[in-house]
């Protein structure tokens, strides 16, 4: 038996054993148990099965599973069989093809899965994150520029179109997004009008197709709904939920909140023809329902997205990160698989919850869709970040870092020689793989997270070589949701728009 195609069937399988093989448990295997069954997990591969502690009876005590151990067991196939009846030698069969294709068992030292080639990232970006400005007319508690809106931190003109015209002259690949973004993008209106002008000639002529997207507060929204229609820009406006809720954090700089304004701005840009995307960020757990009932309810969204806050600039003063958040907030965030359910039960609509839809596509398929869960993450690979001077960084979130800038715009030999010969970009690279994080390397979530974000581990750390500062969280809810998605298959649902990215693979529906 040398090699398997990755929709290996059963009969397949069957046909291809020899009573020689020798079968051998991978070692690192994860073992759960709970309530008379045991949720097994090999990290490498990011395979999982829930069985019961009866049906693995028989592995165990032929010596091939042996929960709790650390050592791998080897048997040989002819001594599995030995004395059992028809029904035991199929049932056998069964379970030694399950444990196989979830790479949970070799046979005669090959894996189903050869862990050097699931894990590849994309070599060039295709998300090029432009900040218009560094300036805000919001003054929100946990943002992370300031808020004095100096003319001298909006972009140039002819800054962004040189950005726009290299990324997409220079970089390989065929389909681009340009993010405008801030400080408040709406800030600097000149730059959105000539850049977007500019990238759909530019990408025209150079056969490409572009996306042009912009993340906005709102504020600005009634006075400039009609141009991005115009533009065809998409946009994507930060709401935190309820006006209670939202005008907590995201306020001017009198301290007065922004909720009205904000809504209005909403309105305005729904009365233009645009479809804004909801991105909300929780600072305290027990808002998760609340906000997303807002989002259901009070805006009709069937799709948006909840963060959670960061420690970073202002926030690092202005809020409190207790040590313990990141059990409260798995606990609550958790609450959303129920409040999806119900809501499907009672409408047939499923929601779209990111990153509840992505942390289940990452379930049932090796593809990482969104950059920041791969390993290395997609600093540098998938997106880039350009600060409103030209500067350009490996991503968004390092706009402004002086450690992690590669370049300038005006100086840089071509962006891919710069991304190809980047000495910074590699050290950062090569650091944030998951089996160098040392916090990361033995974790059986490992290939599901992707060791987090490095921009949250230098902010949090100081350095690159930590997990993520909400490491716990996603301990507990990747776990949590395998013992349901075991338990109801029906929530293969909630990957929602994710399905059109990925592949799910033969191991599914168990
Ligand atoms: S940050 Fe935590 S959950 Fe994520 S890979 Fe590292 S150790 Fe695992
Ligand atoms: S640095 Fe953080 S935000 Fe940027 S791509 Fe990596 S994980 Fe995502």
């Amino acid at each position: 038996m040398t090699r398997y195609s990755l929709d290996l069937s059963f009969e397949e399988f069957k046909e291809s054993l020899s009573p020689d093989d020798l079968l051998t448990t991978v070692p690192g295997l994860y073992f759960s148990p709970r309530s008379g069954r045991v949720l097994i997990v090999e990290p490498e591969s990011a395979s999982w099965l829930v069985v019961s502690q009866n049906e693995l009876g028989l592995l165990v005590e032929r010596g091939l599973l042996a929960p709790g151990s650390v050592t791998r067991a080897s048997q040989k196939l002819t001594d599995l069989q030995a004395g059992l009846g028809p029904e035991l030698l199929i049932e056998l069969e069964r379970w030694l093809y399950r444990l196989f294709i979830r790479n949970m068992l070799a046979i005669n030292g090959y894996g189903y899965h050869q862990p050097t080639r699931l894990w590849s990232v994309q070599k060039y970006p295709h998300y090029f994150n432009l900040h218009l400005t560094e300036s805000c007319n919001l003054s929100c508690r946990y943002c992370r520029v300031g808020d004095s809106p100096a003319a001298s931190s909006m972009m140039p003109v002819d800054i962004c179109q040189k950005i726009i015209r290299r990324v997409i002259e220079e970089i390989p690949g065929t389909k681009i997004i340009i993010g405008f973004h801030g400080g408040e993008p709406l800030l600097n209106p000149e730059c959105l009008v000539e850049g977007s002008k500019y990238a759909r000639e530019v990408a025209r002529s150079a056969g490409k197709e572009i996306t042009l997207s912009l993340q906005t507060n709102g504020i600005l929204l009634q006075k400039y709904s009609q141009l991005l229609k115009e533009l065809n820009v998409e946009i994507g406006v930060s709401l935190d939920g309820p006006a209670v809720i939202h005008d907590r954090h995201r306020v001017f700089s009198s301290g007065r909140g922004s909720f009205d304004r904000v809504m209005a701005g909403i309105q305005a840009a729904r009365q233009a023809g645009l479809n804004p995307g909801y991105l909300a960020v929780i600072h305290d757990p027990n808002d998760y329902l609340s906000v997303a009932g807002f989002m259901v309810e009070t805006l009709g969204a069937t799709s948006f997205r909840l963060n959670f806050s960061c420690y970073e600039g202002r926030a690092k003063s202005e809020l409190d990160f207790d040590p313990g958040r990141a059990a409260a907030f798995a606990r609550n965030w958790l609450q959303l698989v129920d409040f999806v359910l119900e809501h499907h039960r009672r409408t047939g609509v499923w929601l779209s919850i990111d990153d509840l839809n992505l942390f289940v596509a990452h379930l049932l398929t090796r593809d990482r869709p969104h950059m920041c869960y791969r390993s290395p993450c997609g600093a540098g690979n998938a997106i880039l970040g350009f600060g409103s001077d030209g500067k350009i960084y490996p991503c968004e979130e390092l706009v402004g870092k002086e450690q992690f800038c590669l370049g300038d715009i005006n100086a840089a030999s071509t962006l891919d020689r710069l991304l190809d010969e980047s000495q910074a970009l590699a050290r950062v690279s090569e650091s944030r793989k998951v089996e160098n994080v040392a916090h990361c390397a033995s974790c059986p979530w490992r290939r599901f997270h992707g060791a987090g974000c490095l921009n949250k581990s230098f902010e949090y750390f100081g350095d690159l070589e930590h997990g993520d500062p909400m490491c716990h969280f996603y301990r507990v809810v990747f776990e949590e949701l395998m013992w349901r998605l075991a338990d109801n298959p029906e929530l293969i649902n909630l990957i929602s728009y994710y399905k059109k990215y990925i592949r799910v693979q033969n191991e599914w529906p168990t």
